[in-house]
């Protein structure tokens, strides 16, 4: 078992509580790794660290072109040690390897390339004002020290949706992954040595939320927070922002829905809904957990449903034939089997019961598949963040669209039909940040994602996943200057 150490100003560090946080294999129930338990006097080092390589080290003053170099360097050193680094997660949560390596040597280290591609690229402007005599232009400049907060769910996948570009837009940061999963970044930050990062660019605490997270967002010296995680914990961090009101962007969580179109290709429809949950356990904060499906084709539909889901092979991650992995950490395996007994006491009809499924030793839950219950119930409405979908029927178009939007979140939503302007129209109509038709779970360095209503607020990714980390400044420069005395006598 190893025992880490927490990393700021480029050298590894006790915490000062001299506290260590176990993390476990959820493949096996066993702790595998200890984590620092970090408080606000680990912060403060970190904080100081990053703020010194931004205030009086080479970050802040370091030209675009070569601060893109220094970027593409982390992805080429994260695309040569992708397969250690997705061990290491799979150890740590659970996920299968070949939903993290893969990712890891594409879309995701290329993000370090497309926004290294952008440090010399990203313009500011001339302002065609009508005050005359004047040049007013507009520089977009960083923030200077960020914080990064993360999900266990994928704390790589994550990570690098906002280091990238927090990165190129010039700033210093501060990671704090979750408490349940922290050991991959840490190895991260291990492998990056030979990336020869300026000290204190990238600085790692772990801990728990309230007392390493909040005291990270509450620190003066950082200037903004990107966080990722689930609604409580969200309100809560931005709370402690509003405090210094400070800018944060909120990726939360999700009740995504499936809307299966009675004219949908009903083979297409049904892989890609159980794509659309089953292969990451369900924790994935897109996934389509609510299936409304036409009235006429319920027991169609949900006969077919139960036949694919029930064939998934659950097992050890990191046994090449399994299909759905474990749930990533004990207290959420508790929390999924609470919501499947809650669904039954509530009386939710369990058409599939993915419970007791998979090895005895580890948190497994297999796919679980509801019906019976109404969109207002708790099962449609909060999020189970696990292998738990329930299907709902409508009764038509409108209904489905109401109901698909009948939720306190809207992160991403599916349609299948054969009708593409019919699915159209329905986009336009969905509240939700990503509308996937005929597909799901698409994603790109390109595209930016993030929520509407409580999934949260700012977007990853593109061209606005940048400008998240930045802020503009308007300079005014007299081309003639002319000040006439104020105060006449
Ligand atoms: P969580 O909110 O419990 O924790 C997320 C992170 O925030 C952790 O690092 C945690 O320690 C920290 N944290 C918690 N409370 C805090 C506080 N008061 N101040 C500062 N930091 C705090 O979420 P989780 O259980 O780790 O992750 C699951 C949730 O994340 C799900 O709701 C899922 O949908 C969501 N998620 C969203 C996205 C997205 O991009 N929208 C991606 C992945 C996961």
């Amino acid at each position: 078992m190893k025992t880490y150490q927490y990393y700021a100003g480029g050298n590894w560090h006790d915490p000062a509580t001299g506290q260590w946080i176990d993390s476990e294999n959820p493949a096996l129930g066993e702790v595998w790794a200890r984590v620092p338990d970090c408080n606000a006097d680990d912060i403060n080092r970190a904080v100081q660290a990053a703020r010194g390589c931004y205030d009086q080290g080479p970050w802040g003053r370091m030209q675009p072109a070569e601060r893109g170099r220094v970027i593409t360097r982390i992805g080429d050193v994260i695309t040569k040690n992708a397969e250690r680094l997705g061990e290491v997660e799979t150890r740590d949560n659970g996920k299968l390897p070949k939903n993290i390596t893969p990712s890891l040597k594409s879309w995701q280290t290329d993000s370090f390339y497309y926004y290294a591609g952008m440090c010399d690229k990203f313009e500011g402007s001339l302002l065609p004002t009508e005050v005359p005599d004047m040049l007013n232009y507009l520089r977009w400049e960083p923030f200077g020290v960020c914080a990064l907060i993360t999900a266990w769910n994928s704390p790589l996948g994550v990570l690098i949706c906002k280091l990238a570009p927090a990165l190129a837009a010039g700033n210093a940061v501060v990671i704090k992954p979750s408490e349940h999963a922290s050991v991959s970044t840490l190895e991260l930050m291990s492998v990056l040595q030979e990336a020869d990062l300026p000290e204190g660019l990238l600085n790692v605490v772990t801990g728990y939320g309230k007392s390493t997270g909040e005291p990270l967002v509450d620190h003066p010296d950082v200037r903004m927070v990107s966080f990722t995680g689930g609604i409580p914990g969200g309100r809560a961090a931005a709370e402690v922002a509003a405090r210094q009101v400070k800018p944060v962007v909120m990726e939360l969580g999700g009740k995504s829905p499936q809307i299966i179109l009675s004219d949908a290709d009903m083979d297409l429809a049904v892989n890609g809904v159980i794509s659309g949950i089953f292969p990451a356990t369900g924790q994935s904060c897109i996934s389509g957990s609510r299936i409304l499906v036409h009235q006429s084709q319920i027991q169609n539909i949900t006969e077919r449903l139960v036949d694919v889901a029930s064939r998934a092979r659950v097992g050890d991650p990191l046994d090449p034939a399994t299909q759905v992995g474990p749930i990533a950490n004990r207290p959420h395996y508790d929390k999924v089997h609470r919501d499947i007994e809650n669904a039954l006491a509530a009386g939710a009809e369990l058409l599939l019961d993915g419970r007791g499924k998979g090895p005895d030793q580890g948190y497994y839950i297999g796919p679980t598949i509801f019906s019976g219950v109404t969109n207002d119930t708790r099962l449609a409405q909060e999020e189970v963040f696990g292998p738990v979908v329930v299907v709902i029927p409508y009764a038509d178009e409108d209904e489905a669209v109401r109901m698909a939007n009948d939720t306190v979140y809207g992160l991403a939503a599916g349609i299948w039909t054969q009708d593409v302007n019919k699915a159209i129209r329905m986009a336009e109509r969905i509240q939700a940040g990503t509308v996937y038709i005929n597909n799901y779970f698409n994603a790109a360095t390109q595209s930016p994602v993030g929520g509407f209503k409580q999934s949260g607020y700012g977007r990853e990714a593109g061209f606005e996943g940048m400008r998240c980390f930045m802020h503009t400044k308007s300079v005014w420069l007299a081309t003639n200057p002319n000040q006439p005395d104020p105060f006449p006598a």
